[in-house]
């Protein structure tokens, strides 16, 4: 592309469709967002009763936690996939969730409409290979350690398959800093939206670890090109049983619609 001649805003992206009346990669930036795990039934209602009144069409939540410590909370497993399941029926909002394993494959294609492939599993390849062999759509986490290229080819590991259907997530990489849990990568945002033709979002919940640094990072996530952001938000933060620190409380999030749509409007796009 001649930059001299870009629009603010141009894009090769092959649109996703995610639902009759929902696509991924288009005009529109598409939010998905929920806690970190799924706790209860009355939390992840409370949040997708918020999702519902702000349009927000896609409920997030794990229910197989891919914890960093074995002592820490590992999810609810199935029950887990029963709650995002009924509370998005009641709500008609679409879910995405984990996949931790190849053998959670079914589980989470019985009960979700997106696949999710952690960080941590970005290149395991048997799971790439499972879910490539199905027809949802895989969202594809980049590892906190891992190029571009390689998160790219991880990619094609699915589409080799026969899935196609691929949102790719840069949800921050490992650096020096300590003062940031990760740091949200817009470069590689930029990057992949011009070497492939998938969709790109943004995690700025992983991205930063702060959740007084979500705004911003969603902000700039949108600004770099992503179409649309994977969010963490939880209606009691310091009480959550994962990744407090980073959740946004719901009257925050809200606050998030509202800048991330500006944002969204100033490169000729909606929410
Ligand atoms: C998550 O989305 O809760 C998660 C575990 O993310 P990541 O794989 O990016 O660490
Ligand atoms: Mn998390």
């Amino acid at each position: 592309m001649n930059i001299l001649e870009a629009k603010i805003y141009e894009s090769a992206t092959t649109p996703i469709a995610i639902a009759p009346d929902l696509v991924i990669g288009g005009d529109k930036v598409v939010l998905m967002a929920g806690p970190c795990s799924v706790e209860s039934y009355e939390q992840t209602r409370t949040v997708a009763e918020t999702l519902y009144a702000l349009g927000v069409p896609i409920l997030r939540g794990g229910a197989f936690k891919p914890r960093t410590s074995p002592h820490s909370f590992q999810g609810l497993g199935v029950e887990g996939l029963k709650i995002l399941h009924d509370v998005a029926d009641e709500f008609g909002l679409l879910v995405i969730t984990e996949a931790l394993g190849v053998e959670h494959v079914p589980l989470v294609m019985e009960y979700a409409d997106i696949i999710q492939i952690g960080s941590r599993n970005m290149q395991h390849f048997p799971l790439l290979w499972a879910v490539g062999e199905t027809t949802k759509p895989v969202l594809l986490k980049r590892g906190f350690m891992s190029t571009v290229t390689e998160w790219l080819l991880a990619a094609e590991h699915i589409a080799t398959r026969g899935n196609e259907r691929i949102i790719l997530c840069e949800r921050g990489i490992r650096s020096f800093g300590t003062e940031t849990r990760n740091t949200l990568d817009t470069n590689a945002i930029a990057l992949a939206k011009l070497e492939a033709h998938w969709p790109v979002i943004g995690d700025p919940s992983h991205a930063t670890g702060r959740a007084d640094l979500v705004l911003p990072a969603s902000r700039a996530g949108i600004a770099a090109g992503a179409d649309g952001l994977l969010v963490e938000v939880h209606p009691h933060p310091a009480g959550a049983l994962s990744d407090g620190g980073q959740s946004l409380t719901l009257p925050e999030f809200s606050q998030l619609v509202s800048q991330v749509g500006k944002i969204a409007q100033a490169m000729g796009r909606s929410l």
